[in-house]
């Protein structure tokens, strides 16, 4: 066992989650049995104009998740979180010299992607373009607040995870560095 680190159990943690989490939703709103996602898809894209939802841009398309399915956004797999995307927006920028030492190294939001797709917030373009996604999460109803139950739940289970990794960690690590001696 070589490197477990609490940001590989978090990773591994959270897509588990968020996919059981995310069929489990599906399943409760009935979404399961209507959503066809392929013609769906389509018609999304028509509500968009067959542009990237980011750049504007008439380019293949693709299915973009607003909150990424990751630990740190824990989107859904779910209509309400999917936009048509190009290829080069899809490639979701990361903070790095960044003020905010509480971002550093994260990914972008989506706002904040778009932001600097438009080239600022002031600009008129991230205003129209925020609004159209903004619109497609109501009219796909995505679920409030459901990235914060994840979240406090995957904290909650990585933290007694580790605990445990522990247990059997440490009277490995022992014997290890006895042998070393
Ligand atoms: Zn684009």
């Amino acid at each position: 066992m070589g490197n477990i680190t609490k940001s590989t159990v978090k990773n591994t943690m959270a897509r588990f989650m968020l996919t059981q989490y995310g069929k489990i939703y599906l399943k409760q709103t009935h979404l399961d049995e209507i959503w066809n996602e392929k013609e769906w898809f389509e018609k999304l894209k028509k509500t968009f104009n067959n542009k990237c939802a980011y750049c504007d841009k008439k380019k293949p398309l693709e299915r973009e998740h607003l909150l990424m399915m990751n630990a740190e956004q824990c989107g859904l797999h779910h209509p309400g979180n999917i936009v048509p995307c190009c290829k080069d927006c899809q490639k979701r920028k990361r903070h790095n010299k960044d003020d905010d030492p509480k971002k550093k190294g994260k990914y972008f939001s989506w706002e904040e992607q778009l932001e600097f797709e438009c080239g600022g917030t002031s600009s008129a373009f991230f205003s129209i373009r925020q609004r159209k996604i903004t619109d497609s999460i109501i009219e796909n109803k995505y679920p409030k607040d459901v990235s914060k139950i994840i979240q406090s739940s995957i904290d909650t289970s990585i933290q007694s995870s580790i605990t445990e990794l522990e247990k059997y960690m440490k009277p490995l690590q022992k014997k290890i560095e006895e042998s070393i001696k």
